[in-house]
């Protein structure tokens, strides 16, 4: 079964022969960046960079009705005013626009998702679900399978994968283990799957993300394991918040980032990450200071915790 896999993924193989480093960062263009954001970004620059790799920025933007309308600019306006420039990835660069500036868009990949899809629903690992919110509510926490064997028509419905593939008689489903579903029923695709087509395809090596991503790992690594492609290496970073439990998001209206005057922030992100930043960083360009922080990138010195607490003075919330 993997094998089928294997061919549609065909390109990766090629890429991890080349053994380089490649990473990526990748927001949803729901907002501009704000201080949280900057840190991931920043850091899985960082890691790329410091490992000679290449640095991909990918635009989630697979949930159409939440982007905000200019964020993409805004948000690689603001990576480079920051210091970070992107590369362009030629394995996937038949799917670009000039409107993309370089970066893998998810909208432009919808065939490339359906086609995984139709395979994986060709080998019988999907399956419809027309159950209501309610009724999921009703059934406790997680999905327990329930129109699996039902063989229901797949208009208007919910397409589920059939997780734990090799152990399917398990009825008590956990997070890890319950049918998520792979497109919605209305039409867009979830997170879930593409994420993972999209690292596979870039040949993606390590994923530095945000640590509110953390308990969705395995579900990816399961995914990886169902198309018999290796995961990548997945290092979580701490999340930014404002009091324990808040952490900075565009849906509590955290701040953007300042594009016109990045030093500030760019050297608080930095000393956040476990940088030795001295006062006479501040002085150099935004050039030098990333050239610097590559050369000092260290991931030992990672603070080690999920959640670091800054002063409520760098955000305004409205809802506070
Ligand atoms: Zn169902």
């Amino acid at each position: 079964m993997s094998h089928t896999f294997t061919n549609l993924f065909s390109n990766q193989s090629t890429l991890l022969k080349q053994a380089q480093y490649r990473g990526r960062f990748a927001p949803s263009p729901s907002g501009p960046l704000h201080f949280g954001s900057l840190l991931t970004a920043l850091g899985s620059y960082l890691q790329a960079k410091a490992n000679h790799g290449l640095w991909f920025v990918r635009i989630e933007d697979i949930d159409k009705p939440r982007e905000q309308f200019g964020a993409v600019d805004q948000i690689l306006d603001a990576l480079s005013a920051f210091g970070m420039s992107w590369d362009i990835d030629p394995n996937t660069s038949e799917d670009l626009a000039p409107a993309d500036r370089g970066c893998l868009v998810q909208t432009r990949r919808l065939r490339r998702y359906q086609e995984i899809l139709d395979t994986l629903h060709a080998h019988n690992l999907t399956y419809a679900c027309h159950c209501s919110r309610k009724k999921i509510r009703q059934m406790g926490a997680n999905y327990t399978g329930y129109c699996r064997n039902k063989n229901l028509p797949l208009t208007d419905a919910a397409i589920r994968i059939c997780n734990d593939h090799v152990n399917a008689t398990k009825t008590n489903s956990d997070f890890n283990h319950e049918d998520y579903i792979i497109k919605r029923r209305d039409g867009l695709f979830a997170y879930q799957l593409v994420v993972v087509i999209d690292d596979i395809d870039q040949g993606i090596t390590e994923v530095v993300r945000g640590a509110d991503i953390l308990p969705l790992t395995t579900r990816q690594t399961s995914l990886y394991k169902l198309f018999g492609i290796t995961p990548p290496n997945y290092m979580h970073l701490p999340l930014v918040s404002t009091k324990p439990g808040f952490k900075l998001s565009k849906q509590n209206h955290a701040r953007a980032i300042d594009i016109n005057n990045p030093k500030p922030e760019l050297i608080q992100a930095l000393t956040l990450l476990g940088l030795p930043v001295q006062q006479d960083l501040m002085l150099k360009s935004v050039a030098d200071i990333i050239t610097w922080a590559v050369a000092h990138w260290d991931i030992a010195n990672l603070p080690d915790t999920t959640e670091i607490i800054i002063s409520e003075q760098k955000t305004s919330f409205s809802s506070l």
